[in-house]
């Protein structure tokens, strides 16, 4: 059956009363941009001038939108959103790292999880981030051609045996394993990487996946490709397929070098690229897995609607729906209570590692970038269902 994105005792029904309110409060103060512009320029000022915000953010944005600092403080709500029907991705979020002992252990952490997911049936897929492997400026250079010094090839080495390291077990448990993708000047070096992966590890079916950004114009050319080669060679494809999340900085720096920017010229250009990649998608699944991740709620009912034309079951392995922790509730919870395979990233890390992407979802949920205000009417009207307006 269709889901019900209305239905807000279902999308809260995890929510204790006062988790509800925290949530409202959040919502009505990041909707406010000029506020979330001043917010996260002093909380970036007091974090590196380790002023005791800590306290304050966790109480606030973090506990809001992340599991915990370690493992073990998600697992609660890892089995609670379980009970609900809603899977979880545990996503190590620490950013911005540049050495390599915490390339390292952001490794390391992707193994431990990958044995834990292959335990816990509430946890389907791990994941991690290009740039949580190895050096952001390094993808950049190989990403541009140019020459790596004899060091910069060993450390490339080095990164290269992270990503077998993870896809090989992966494989080896037979566990499914999403890899983001960040900005564009650093993704070709990411996307052949992760081509190689699929090469070797998806032979009988998608273990390892790719994300496809779809406000990139050139993304539906890339997938066709990408297509060719696995009818070609042999290998499935996975697809995480998104919107994509740094549209600001691609333009800004686009236009301050001079060249076409790679984001669609407008909304519409987008939300018509992620149609058309989940169509294509639809029509070859004898070839791709795919995991729809996005709070658009017509992008997710076309999927829904294009798996019932196809007479395909809403807990198909090769479909998945994917939300982030604490956005879009009433999608993840009224999927799941219709029986498709919904999903939370949940993120974690110590607090000031995870700032950039506590900044990332701020900034999406500010009123200009329009999600808020959903989000805000839906708790609204869930706070009048419970009776706890003021
Ligand atoms: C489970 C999950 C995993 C994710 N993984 C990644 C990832 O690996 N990499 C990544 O980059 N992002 C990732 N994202 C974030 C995602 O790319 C979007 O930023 C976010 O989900 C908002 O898009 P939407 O489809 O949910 O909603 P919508 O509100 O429908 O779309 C907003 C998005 O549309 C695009 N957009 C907005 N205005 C314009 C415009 N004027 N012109 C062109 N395009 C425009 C932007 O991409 C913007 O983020 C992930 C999201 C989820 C839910």
């Amino acid at each position: 059956m269709r889901p019900n994105f209305e239905n807000t005792a279902i999308a809260f029904e995890l929510k204790s009363d006062s988790q509800l309110e925290r949530a409202y409060f959040l919502f009505k103060l990041i909707s406010k941009e000029p506020l979330v512009r001043i917010g996260t320029a002093v909380t970036n000022f007091a974090i590196k001038a380790h002023l005791p915000v800590e306290g304050l953010i966790r109480a606030t944005v973090f506990d809001h939108f992340c599991g915990g600092v370690n493992e073990k403080d998600c697992l609660p709500i890892i089995d609670n959103m379980y009970g609900n029907g809603v899977y979880s991705i545990l996503d190590y979020s620490a950013e911005g790292k540049s050495v390599d002992n915490q390339f390292d252990f952001a490794m390391e952490k992707t193994l431990e999880i990958l044995d834990f997911v292959k335990e816990k049936d509430a946890m389907p897929f791990a994941v991690f981030k290009p740039t949580g492997f190895g050096r952001f400026k390094l993808f950049e250079k190989v990403s541009q051609g140019s020459e790596l010094s004899e060091d910069e090839q060993a450390e490339w080495g080095r990164l290269v045996n992270r990503f077998d390291r993870v896809c090989q077990k992966a494989h080896q448990l037979d566990v499914a394993l999403l890899i983001d993708a960040e900005e564009s000047w650093m993704q070709d070096a990411a996307d052949n990487l992760v081509l190689d992966m699929m090469r070797k590890y998806n032979k009988e079916k998608a273990i390892v996946y790719n994300t496809f950004q779809m406000y990139r114009w050139d993304r539906m050319g890339y997938i066709v490709k990408l297509h060719e080669m696995a009818k070609e060679e042999g290998f499935k494809i996975g697809a995480k397929v998104v919107r994509g999340a740094y549209m600001e900085k691609e333009n800004d720096r686009a236009e301050e070098k001079g060249y076409e920017s790679p984001i669609c010229k407008n909304k519409r250009l987008t939300d018509e690229n992620f149609d058309a990649a989940i169509d294509y998608m639809m029509e070859h699944l004898e070839d791709f897995s795919i995991f729809s991740g996005t709070h658009n709620e017509k992008s997710t009912l076309k999927l829904v609607d294009l798996m019932e034309k196809r007479g395909i079951e809403s807990n198909d392995g090769r479909i998945w729906f994917g939300q982030l922790f604490g956005m879009s509730d009433h999608i993840t919870y009224n999927l799941a209570a219709q029986g498709y395979n919904a999903v939370k990233y949940v993120p974690y890390g110590p607090v000031r590692d995870v700032m950039p992407y506590l900044i990332r979802r701020a900034e999406e949920n500010t009123s200009v970038a329009g999600q808020t205000s959903r989000e805000l009417a839906l708790i609204e009207k869930e706070r009048k269902r419970r009776k706890l307006e003021d």
